[in-house]
């Protein structure tokens, strides 16, 4: 089926049109700067922009960096708190979107990397851990999402995780990547002895330089790397739309 996956982030909003069966980029990846601040108005903006770029009237499947629940956000750490409690399949329906799924952008390339890239085949326990402006997470059970887990935000060292494990925090705290490497291996730690995971998958931007930090990375769950890169959100939402239809 071909669906426009759309990815929001932290610092941009990036969509494509996807075969959703072979997991093939139909179009050229599009991005749009996320509004700073990013205000309902604003964003809104950027979405109907995001549709008319593609003159797309098919589904849409959208990750967002939030919880989401029934296409409804409930939380949204890096974004302005007006675009919480909205129905993001209600606002992408006004804009011409002909069904929607909406779900977490972590839950979303999770999806993807579980269904056609790292994660594909692997039983147990399996965590994909972005890493960006904020930290994401995704959980599977043998293939099987477990929605909106957020362990970014669990108390690590005193604070949210993610304000010393993320790509924002190495960044704005000016943390060395040994330094970093080292809590977020500790991070990593703590949440495979709270989990017992089998697998960890990592992506987002933040792990993209992997030579700089890899080494200090001691935890003994196998780790594997994103295949779709930044892609991955986009295909995961856009693959949300299959999933919902089957229940999620
Ligand atoms: C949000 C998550 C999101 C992650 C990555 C966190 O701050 O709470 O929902 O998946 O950032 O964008």
């Amino acid at each position: 089926m071909e669906t426009l996956g759309i990815d929001i982030g932290g610092s941009g909003i990036k969509a494509a049109v996807v075969d959703t069966s072979s997991g093939e980029f139909i179009t050229e990846r599009h991005r749009i700067p996320t509004p700073q601040p990013c205000k309902l108005p604003a964003f809104q903006d950027a979405l109907k922009a995001m549709l008319e770029h593609f003159d797309w009237t098919g589904p849409v499947g959208v990750g967002f960096p939030g919880v989401v629940r029934q296409n409804r956000t409930l939380s949204a750490a890096n974004l302005d708190p007006t675009v919480v409690d909205i129905d993001l399949g209600e606002i992408l329906k006004d804009f011409g979107a002909f069904e929607v799924a909406a779900i977490n952008d972590a839950d979303a390339a999770g999806l993807a990397e579980m269904q056609l890239g790292a994660g594909k085949n692997a039983l147990g326990t399996t965590l994909m851990v972005t890493v960006g402006t904020g930290i994401g997470t995704a959980l599977f059970n043998k293939g099987v999402l477990v929605p909106n887990m957020e362990l970014g935000h669990i108390e690590f060292k005193g604070n949210s995780a993610e304000r010393l494990v993320s790509e924002r925090a190495r960044e704005t705290r000016d943390l060395s990547w040994k330094e970093w490497g080292k809590n977020f291996n500790e991070f990593l730690k703590y949440i495979t002895f709270l989990l017992q995971l089998d697998l960890i998958i990592l992506g987002g931007g933040g792990v993209k330089k992997r030579e700089k930090f890899e080494k200090h990375l001691t935890v003994e769950t196998p780790i594997e790397y994103a295949e779709f890169a930044n892609r991955a959100g986009i295909l995961g939402a856009a693959l949300a739309v299959n999933a919902r239809q089957e229940g999620l």
